[in-house]
């Protein structure tokens, strides 16, 4: 079994992809999409495990290198699990992240008043796969609980911002890089994929 010395981190998402760099082993050369002019393949699966394995396999067979790709999202509790695999595509929608987060914290806001209850549970969930040119592949999915509250913080990506872990008092936004990083629902995937790939670091 050889090990990795090299690996195409496959996201053109810069939030993203800093974070899985930062997973990753020191001592392994990270390489970007954008560094070998390759796009984004349409997202066509119905779940996070199916988008990553897609993405995987994409990055893999345009680079033809070892990849490592993600895929995930925010499941808002009253809103049947919405953004979810859609998180992404809600931010292209409504012009932006900032808009998307309005968008649910308006929608939260109503099924609370509507139901006259305090429901602003929600998890973000991350499916991490990676794939050898053979077509070796392994994926672990991860998630992590908390709460929706209002736009907080500078910090981070995405939905950061409106996202209270589970025990903590500040936003996704609010911590430090290094404080999310060590939580977050990639790390507890790639906690788990590490089991199954020790032996190639
Ligand atoms: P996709 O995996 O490319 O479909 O994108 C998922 C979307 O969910 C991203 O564009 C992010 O905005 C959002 N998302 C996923 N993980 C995080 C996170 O750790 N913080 C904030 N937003 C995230």
């Amino acid at each position: 079994m050889s090990k990795i010395n090299k690996i195409l981190v496959g996201t053109n998402n810069k939030g993203k992809f800093s974070e899985i760099v930062d997973l990753l082993p020191k001592n392994i050369e990270k390489v970007s999409p954008n560094e070998l002019n390759i796009g984004s393949p349409e997202e066509t699966g119905k779940t996070y495990l199916e988008n990553s394995e897609l993405k995987a396999n994409f990055f893999c067979q345009q680079s033809k290198m070892i990849t490592i790709s993600d895929d995930s999202g925010l499941e808002v509790d009253c809103l049947d699990g919405k953004p979810g695999i859609f998180s992404a595509r809600w931010a292209t929608d409504h012009g932006s992240f900032y808009n998307a987060s309005l968008e649910i914290l308006k929608r939260v806001d109503a099924f609370n008043k509507d139901k006259k209850l305090k429901n602003n549970n929600a998890k973000f969930v991350c499916a991490l796969t990676i794939q050898w040119p053979d077509g070796k592949k392994y994926s672990e999915v991860g998630s992590i609980d908390g709460e929706i509250t209002k736009i907080k913080g500078e910090n981070g990506f995405g939905y950061d911002p409106i996202f209270i872990p589970r025990g903590f008092s500040e936003t996704f936004a609010e911590m430090k890089y290094a404080d999310k990083l060590a939580m977050d629902h990639r790390n507890i995937a790639f906690k788990k994929l590490k089991k199954k790939i020790k032996n190639y670091f």
